[in-house]
């Protein structure tokens, strides 16, 4: 059976490349009808920010990625590990060596003064173990193949080789008997029986001594796949300054966790012309065959046109619940049933424009106010005198409506045809006096939503009477 894992440091909240890293083991173990697992690498304390190791599982919660069992903790393994390195020790394929920091850091400063690349000169390697120095704790070594090769039929990258001349005998253990993370990484993968390891590209060159530790043990290697990190528009590395890059930040700025899924799977997997596309439905053809090998570049504009589909396909009443949320946050306070009543009723006509949550929450702002309405400039420019007037006509001839949207825009329509004016100029007047604004959903809709008696209000606040 298939089984991944998704192996965040907890160094910080979870990014939109780990998110894709996330996203790609959990697609690929669907679509082997698999396990995908979650391993917290926290063997390096210092490093640790608080809070991090729930942000990054609930991260994974929103974008409805979770991993199929309760994550493992890298650090609650140590023992593990050094067990795995002392039974190297025993196979003889590692070895105690006793440098001390100083003497490595002479070994490296020789090295660089020689023209040789700062690797580890092997002294211990083949001195009897007897001569070590009383009362100093060694370090573990990985014996590591001098000759031939190392190679990595990696399903992404291809074949990648390097000449094992060019590779150290790593610590596996330290003298303090913790692990190094390169050690920990392949001990953990073995135990929780990870048949495929799919990350960022940037661990690539961690492979070649990895695999070294597999074969070192006797242990099945798993297959690799290294997948080319995301970058900016400009070609850079994605970071803060490009914008958000945390994935909550996204669910913040009013972003559906399916949207962001979707971009996130298309910026460096393609199958087809397929654009839209569920999670569900990719599961059924995810391949790691069809992951690029270029850099992908993140776009936020393509994001948010995404977000905008997806928000069209979104069921009204989730999008009504996460609106009023948003509204609520804003107002400080819960919004009233009235008002939900009719952010439910326009959220049809809302979500046909709105890219975001954040955008849909605009839209329906005016909803929660009351008169009098806060005009917006442009708003308070077609509220003139004759307009006020005109308005106030309308309102007169709305008589024995059924007040729906249909029925509304009928009785303007002949209203304008018996006093000569034109749809528009009734129409923008209304608009602004109904909303403050001079954007909104179409204002018949928006009539219909508010309500009779509300409508009425808002055009007696403009015109001095209903
Ligand atoms: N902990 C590593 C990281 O956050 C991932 C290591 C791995 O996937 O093997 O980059």
């Amino acid at each position: 059976m298939t089984v991944t894992r998704f192996a965040p440091s907890p160094t910080g909240f979870l990014h939109i490349g780990g998110a894709r890293t996330a996203l790609f083991n959990w697609l690929f173990a669907r679509a082997t009808e698999g396990r995908y697992l979650l391993r917290i690498e926290d063997t390096d304390t210092t490093r640790e920010v608080p809070g991090a190791v729930e942000q990054i599982i609930e991260s994974l919660a929103w974008l409805g990625i979770p991993a199929d069992e309760p994550p493992v903790s890298q650090r609650a393994r140590e023992a593990r590990h050094a067990e795995v390195a002392r039974a190297m020790v025993a196979a003889g394929t590692a070895y105690y060596a006793y440098e001390t920091p100083e003497e490595l850091q002479a070994m490296r400063e020789r090295a660089t003064a020689e023209g040789r690349p700062p690797r580890y000169d092997g002294t211990w390697r083949d001195r009897d173990p007897k001569d070590a120095p009383p009362g100093v704790a060694g370090a573990i070594r990985l014996k590591a193949p001098r000759e031939g090769e190392t190679v990595v039929d990696d399903l992404v990258q291809g074949t990648v080789r390097v000449a094992n001349a060019e590779l150290d005998d790593m610590i596996i253990l330290r003298s303090d008997g913790r692990p190094t993370y390169l050690h920990a990484v392949v001990v953990d993968d073995h135990d929780m029986g990870v048949t495929h390891v799919i990350r960022g590209d940037d661990h690539l060159t961690n492979t070649f001594r990895q695999v070294q530790v597999y074969r070192a043990m006797g242990w099945e290697t798993p297959r690799f796949a290294h997948i080319p990190l995301i970058h900016g528009a400009d070609g850079a590395k994605l970071s803060k300054r490009h914008g958000a890059v945390s994935v909550l930040d996204f669910r913040d700025q009013g972003y559906l966790p399916e949207a962001v899924a979707n971009y996130l799977l298309r910026l460096g997997w393609g199958k087809g012309d397929i654009e839209v596309i569920s999670m569900a439905e990719a599961a059924a053809i995810f391949d790691l065959a069809d992951i690029g090998r270029g850099a992908a570049r993140f776009d936020y504009d393509k994001l948010k046109h995404l977000n905008g589909v997806w928000i069209r396909r979104a069921d009204d009443a989730r999008l009504t619940k996460l609106v009023l949320e948003r509204l609520a946050r804003r107002t400080e306070g819960a919004v009233g049933a009235i008002t939900a009543e009719r952010v439910a009723q326009l959220m049809p006509a809302m979500k046909e424009r709105a890219r975001t949550l954040e955008e849909l929450a605009d839209a329906a702002s005016f909803l929660t106010r009351t008169v009098p309405l806060a005009f917006e400039p442009k708003a308070e420019a077609l509220l003139t005198p004759e307009a006020r007037i005109a308005l106030r006509g309308l309102a007169a001839a709305w008589t024995g409506l059924a007040w729906d949207a249909a029925s509304l825009e009928a009785a303007t329509r002949v209203h304008a045809e018996a006093t000569g004016a034109k749809l528009k100029d009734l129409a923008m007047p209304l608009r602004a006096a109904l909303t403050g604004s001079t954007v909104s959903p179409p204002v018949f809709d928006v009539a219909a939503a508010l309500g009779e008696a509300e409508t009425r209000s808002r055009i007696a606040a403009v015109s001095g009477q209903a």
